[in-house]
């Protein structure tokens, strides 16, 4: 096989239909054609590539021609694991072996995936006893282990001890750890090789935090963002901060004199007590964040602050706090000037980088929370960030409230030639972009909505039953919603995805569904791992799967597994999310139009998007929230026919034989 092997978009899919069952779709090739025009003219490109035109090829095509030639390096973003997966595992071996192009491809997840020593050491001196067996085990398993991937360890691996021996970032002295020096390091082996790579997969999640940390270790050209419509909730989620007494506790842990001493034992055994009196001094501090948390916590669940939310977002500074938040940033101010001592003093008795990189992993976290306190304490940049506390789970959160011009900001740090944003929902209403190009501030040079390539007319029938037309908002709801699935799923006999929008409705319906026998059966989210439980729904076909959010996409089930799928409401965001809380505080009541439309219309695509998977599925979409019938919702499901009542004996003629 040759690397420089120059060959055309056409040919290669000639070859593809030459070497495999693949039949020529004019679309697919079309987005092939944008994305390479994209890359050759170094443009930004906006698709919409409805299920069944084949995304991936799409987008791998254009990338073996210009590695041809240009040779051209290649980095494709994805939001979800299962697509990595499927790209490393399916796509990129079978168009190497079709092709006959030698492209070199490979994988980098986040960090914490990939097995560290220097962390397995100390983790063999803490929690030894209790793991003695399974630590033996995988230092076996890490001697033979080219990657260090620790997905690919064969036993079952506690959460516990995966967080002590994979790689963290803020913890690795890098080019001072004696295992990265031996060539032992699976971590840093496997990112100084990745520019030998032409192609590399790797996600959001991954790309971001790189950046933010420096850069990206490989030297891209071209970016490829598949399943593009997550790119704002993960901007969001990659600039916001988190903190809480639990997770202060976690990184602050007792003993950590000790974890700091013990990495270089020979030089600083002598000063252990006098790095226990800095370790006292933080444990106050710990007393202070204690305290400073419960009266947060007591205050969010005073009734009169607080009705029944579980998230409280703040709009004005808690002025009762400020006291003890002071003195948080004081006690802060002061140990960070201690450990500033301590650093010069590792420096003048000649340690080797090992305690410094602890010594400093502490003095970050110490550095992160105050000034997380600090902002709190002022609302800083309120109202672009939204402040809130989590009742349920005891943590604050700073939250960017929009996220534009973020992306921008992290592709100037290291920036691609051209940038390639696709997936199969990344507009509300089938047409335009405005949405996506103002919430991310980020404008597309060519952009373009590709038609679906199935017959939803044939494929597909929308019900909205006229006689079920219960405000979402009554208490009555759950119950009328369960006992309407209950009859529509009886009647049509399984086969069924039911997606539902709050754990309420699901409760509810869950206990109406197993209180008798059914002649189908049934799984629920949260009862197994997600991947099982899809397995399983589509393995016995007539089965029905209840799930929450994370089943209103990424479930791909072609087949009369899934012929019929129902929703309890319209997938609205949440507007007790501080997000919401604060986009309303904003915009007032253009919000509903700007935020929570879109929002909901996209959510929607994507649920509909699981009923019709290849051309010879044939299904039904029941939708038990007559507000469908307003806001131009029913302009997405064109051309399907629409009824607006439940008939079983039609609507298991249409499915069944086609009718
Ligand atoms: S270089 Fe960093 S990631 Fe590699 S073994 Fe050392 S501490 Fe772990």
């Amino acid at each position: 096989m040759e690397k420089s092997k120059v060959l055309s978009i056409d040919s290669i899919y000639e070859l593809l239909e030459k070497k495999t069952d693949l039949e020529k779709r004019l679309n697919q090739i079309n987005m092939s054609n944008l994305i390479y025009k994209g890359m050759r003219d170094c443009k930004i490109t906006f698709i919409e590539a409805p299920t069944g035109i084949g995304k991936t090829y799409s987008s791998l095509i254009p990338s073996i021609v210009e590695i041809g030639l240009n040779n051209s390096k290649i980095l494709y973003l994805t939001a979800k694991i299962v697509l990595q997966d499927q790209l490393i595992k399916k796509d990129l071996p079978n168009l190497h072996k079709i092709v006959e192009v030698d492209f070199k491809y490979g994988l980098l997840k986040g960090r914490s995936n990939y097995f560290c020593w220097l962390r397995f050491d100390e983790a063999f001196r803490t929690h030894g006893l209790i793991y003695q067996n399974e630590l033996d085990s995988i230092r076996n398993w890490a001697r033979v282990s080219r990657d260090g991937d620790l997905n690919e360890y064969d036993d079952f691996l506690v959460h516990e001890l995966k967080d002590v021996i994979s790689v963290d970032y803020e913890d690795c002295p890098g080019r001072k750890c004696p295992y990265l020096l031996s060539g032992a390091c699976h971590y840093f082996r496997l990112v100084n090789s990745l520019n030998d790579l032409d192609i590399l997969v790797s996600n959001y999640h991954t790309f971001f935090f790189n950046l933010i940390n420096g850069s990206f270790p490989f030297d891209f050209d071209h970016i490829l963002m598949d399943e593009a419509h997550h790119l704002p909730e993960i901007l969001s989620s990659a600039c916001t901060r988190q903190i809480s007494k639990g997770s202060l506790n976690y990184f602050l842990p007792r003993g950590f004199a000790l974890k700091i001493v013990d990495r270089e034992p020979d030089i600083l055994l002598s000063v252990l007590n006098d790095l226990k009196s800095l370790e006292n001094y933080v444990n106050n501090l710990k007393i202070s964040y204690e305290n400073f948390f419960d009266e947060l916590q007591n205050y969010c669940i005073d009734p009169k602050i607080n009705k029944d939310s579980k998230i409280v977002t703040f709009h004005k500074t808690l002025s009762f706090l400020e006291k003890k938040g002071n003195e948080i940033i004081d006690i802060s101010k002061k140990i960070l000037k201690e450990f500033d001592e301590w650093e010069k003093f590792f420096q003048k008795v000649g340690t080797k980088g090992l305690a410094d990189a602890k010594l400093k992993y502490y003095k970050r976290k110490i550095d992160f929370y105050a000034l997380a306190i600090s902002d709190f304490l002022s609302l800083n940049d309120y109202p672009n960030f939204s402040y809130s506390f989590s009742v349920e789970k005891g943590y604050l959160s700073i939250e960017p409230v929009y996220v534009n011009g973020i992306l921008k900001n992290f592709l100037d740090l290291q920036p691609p030639k051209s940038v390639t944003l696709y997936s199969a929902t990344l507009t509300p209403d089938k047409k335009t972009f405005s949405y996506l190009e103002n919430e991310l501030g980020f404008k597309a040079d060519n952009k373009i909505v590709y038609e679906s390539v199935f017959n939803y007319k044939k494929q597909a029938k929308i019900i909205i039953p006229q006689n079920f037309n219960i405000d979402p908002k009554s208490s009555l709801f759950s119950t009328q919603v369960a006992y309407a699935v209950e009859r529509i799923l009886d009647d049509f006999g399984g086969h069924a995805l039911v997606l539902f929008t709050s754990q309420k409705n699901l409760n509810e319906t869950k206990r109406l569904i197993m209180s008798k026998k059914r002649k189908y059966r049934y799984f629920f989210q949260g009862e197994k791992p997600n991947i099982q439980l899809v397995e399983e729904f589509s393995n016995d076909s007539s089965s029905v799967l209840f799930g929450l959010n994370s089943f209103w996409e990424g479930i791909d089930v072609p087949g009369s597994s899934l012929s019929l799928l129902i929703i309890d409401r319209l997938p609205f965001p949440n507007p007790n999310d501080p997000m919401m809380i604060m986009r309303e505080k904003n915009e007032g009541r253009e919000v509903f139009n700007k935020s929570y439309l879109p929002n909901a219309k996209l959510s929607l695509r994507q649920g509909f998007g699981r009923l019709i998977r290849s051309k010879n599925d044939i299904g039904v979409f029941v939708i038990l929230d007559f507000r469908v019938l307003k806001w131009g919702f029913l302009e997405l499901f064109r051309p399907c026919d629409i009824l607006y009542s439940w008939e079983a004996e039609l609507v298991r003629k249409f499915v069944w034989e086609g009718e």
